[in-house]
């Protein structure tokens, strides 16, 4: 219907994939109006902030009752084009609310629109942007700086393929140089908060140009005063997690994606984006370079570096006097294990220790136990909620269940047959941490994982304790193994490295690969050679063989060919679907009527829906529906045509569900 007064095209955050349209606000002088300005208006009974889009002529609400808007809250863009223009095809790419998608990349008080705060000029621009010299480079780094340094102006994407320690981080910094000189702005993008102190230290060194650091650790308000020099262009080096993908830059020369293969550049809810992905496409909007770094890519990247879409550059030694580290598997058949260590790791880390050097220990679970059970009967303490596991929390004396957060007291007897005897089984870092200080009762031992760092402050102590060499004996989660540079540790273990020979995932081995050579990385950063003991019961799997033994190319290159002869990615497309509800019939029926909305059939293959890998969680029963397609177009067209009608199913508003596309855990 044809409207005298123009009418406001805004995306409002609500779960609905559309525009709303509004009439103007009072006197308001719509020449001032642009894109990306934030307005108050009325939405039910709310009061809600949106992003004005675009003018348009007629709207589908009837003329009476398109509702006024109550204000426009900007003088200037709170979002520029380029940012609007690349959340727009994110948020159709990964089918979410445009609305949702919008409002979520801005900072918190923009988003609950509060005023944009002016920002102060920029001082003049420091003639000497370096604060120290250079490392000369390895002919391999030399290699490839110089190809980035060819490609400045143009978008190609880069793998930098490194192992640990062999100067990537060095590159980034003379690549980063070269855009500086050029006045431009650099974004780095790191897997987590954790890394950004270290990073942001080695950046400041090195650079006198203005660095911001934008994470979610932050509070609003350093986040917001961040977010606001990149916006001016103040600030020149920006590294931030995931979200600040979408952070506004004026002069953007270059991104940096360092550690592309982690996961947590995946965000698993809500918005389910990649910020890899997001960010290759910001390259490409912008035409500038991109670099992936990691020692361990994921087989997506590698795969679009064998077909030449993506240019590949490799470090294959480690810089500096660092060594490769040796590998020496532990068969654990038939050994009696002391808590889970063989006498052979045992007699390692006393030898390492008595050389005066520090040890690591690996191992992928935390709490005292993942299972309590009763001796008499066999019956073990599950979650009531979950029908999941629960783990032992030792020191804390409760039971914990690490799917819905339930705690439990720990039970006196057996629920089934009263039996006194309840006892541990399996092995967590507590229990890890007990061990290690029974058998090595002179070293001072510290533990990292979530429940160890939970309190403010303690992650960095624990970090400071290991750097000072107080700390002699390191154990913990993953969380040990991200990117830390800890000179002094000789002997790295993997206490258990068999998790990703049963894991129902298909990328479960690709993760384990990833994993044990992170972890392995640990070992002899600096002078003094390492040493990495693996314990398995699988000693003789071909594919930890050929990881141990050949590198990562090799072990991915097998794996590749794996996939690509049972179709799995990188070699089809996966979107799934996720329901939940207070029955299983529910989500299953709602995910049923996915499945027969979806008419579409060649080369769109529907699985499900099937129980989800956790069937029920916190008290709901979970379910999930699978699309695969041989292209990623057929995919997308087919998500585009089917999500209106989606949406609108009566049985989804009995549900919570949600959309993945390139799920990264089928799970
Ligand atoms: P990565 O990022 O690949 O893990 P880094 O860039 O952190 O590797 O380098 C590992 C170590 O080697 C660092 O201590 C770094 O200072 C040193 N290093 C890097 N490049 C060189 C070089 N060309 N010459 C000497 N030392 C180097
Ligand atoms: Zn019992
Ligand atoms: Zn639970």
């Amino acid at each position: 219907m044809k409207n005298t007064l123009p009418i406001l095209q805004l995306a409002i955050p609500t779960p609905l994939r559309r525009f709303f349209d509004y009439l103007p606000p009072k006197s308001y002088d719509l020449t001032q109006l642009k894109p990306g300005m934030r307005l108050k208006v009325p939405f039910g009974r709310r009061e809600l902030t949106g992003i004005f889009i675009r003018n348009v002529e007629t709207s589908t609400v009837p003329e009476g009752k398109l509702k006024q808007a109550l204000a426009v809250l900007d003088t200037e863009p709170v979002i520029p084009t380029d940012i609007l223009e690349l959340a727009t095809k994110a948020a159709n790419y990964y089918q979410h609310p445009i609305g949702e998608v919008l409002l979520g990349i801005l900072p918190t008080e923009l988003r609950q629109g509060k005023p944009l705060p002016e920002i102060t000029p920029a001082e003049a621009e420091n003639e000497n942007i370096l604060a120290e010299t250079p490392l000369s480079l390895n002919p391999a780094q030399a290699d490839a700086l110089s190809h980035l340094i060819t490609f400045i102006d143009h978008f190609t994407v880069t793998l930098l393929h490194g192992v640990t320690g062999s100067g990537k981080t060095e590159v980034y910094l003379q690549a980063i140089e070269h855009c500086l000189k050029q006045q431009k702005q650099i974004l780095v993008l790191v897997p987590e908060i954790g890394l950004t102190p270290q990073l942001l230290q080695r950046f400041r060194a090195r650079f006198t140009a203005p660095i911001v650091a934008i994470h979610s650790g932050m509070t609003n308000k350093s986040r917001l005063t961040a977010w606001l020099k990149a916006k001016s262009g103040e600030a020149k080096i920006i590294i931030g997690t995931r979200s600040a993908v979408f952070t506004p830059l004026n002069n953007l020369g270059m991104i940096i994606v360092d550690e592309e293969h982690d996961l947590s550049f995946k965000q698993q809810d809500g918005f389910h984006y990649h910020a890899r992905d997001v960010a290759i496409l910001r390259a490409s909007q912008k035409n500038i370079p991109i670099v992936l770094g990691s020692a361990t890519p994921s087989l997506e990247t590698l795969q679009n570096a064998r077909t030449e879409r993506y240019h590949l550059k490799k470090l294959p030694e480690r810089a500096g006097l660092a060594m490769r580290p040796t590998f020496h598997l532990i068969d654990v058949r038939n050994q009696t294990l002391e808590q889970g260590l063989s006498k052979e790791l045992i007699a390692a880390i006393e030898q390492h220790l008595k050389e005066d050097n520090q040890v690591m220990l690996f191992l992928n679970r935390r709490g005292y136990a993942p299972i309590l059970l009763c001796h008499s009967c066999g019956w073990m303490a599950t979650c009531s909620r979950c029908d999941m596991r629960m783990t032992w929390h030792r020191k804390a004396g409760y039971l914990l269940c690490h799917h819905c957060d339930k705690q439990t007291k720990v039970p006196s007897q057996c629920k089934q047959c009263g039996g006194k005897t309840l006892q541990a089984a399996g092995q967590g870092t507590e229990q890890l941490e007990e061990t290690l200080s029974f058998l090595f009762p002179d070293y001072p031992i510290e533990r990292i994982d979530r429940d160890s760092t939970r309190r403010k402050g303690e992650m960095e102590k624990a970090f400071a304790r290991i750097q000072s060499g107080e700390a002699r004996i390191l154990t913990g989660t993953q969380m040990l193994a991200k990117g830390h540079h800890f000179p002094n540790v000789t002997l790295v273990a993997i206490v258990d490295a068999d998790g990703g020979f049963f894991s129902a995932d298909f990328r479960a081995l690709e993760r384990m690969g990833q994993q044990v050579l992170q972890v392995a990385g640990r070992a002899g950063r600096a002078e003094k050679p390492g040493t990495v003991m693996i314990q398995t019961h699988h000693p003789d799997h071909p594919l930890l063989y050929q990881l141990l033994n050949e590198g990562y190319a090799a072990f991915s290159d097998s794996l590749l060919q794996e996939r690509a002869k049972i179709i799995l990615p990188p070699f089809t497309y996966f979107a799934l679907f996720r329901a939940e509800a207070n029955q299983l019939e529910k989500a299953d029926a709602f995910l049923k009527h996915i499945r027969d909305t979806i008419a579409i059939k060649h080369p769109i293959q529907i699985m499900g829906p099937i129980p989800a890998p956790i069937p029920r969680r916190a008290g709901r029963y979970r379910a999930q529906l699978l699309l695969q397609s041989t292209t990623r177009p057929a995919l997308q067209n087919t998500l585009k045509k089917y999500m209106p009608d989606i949406e609108n199913l009566r049985s989804g508003k009995k549900v919570r569900w949600s959309l993945d596309v390139d799920p990264l855990e089928i799970g």
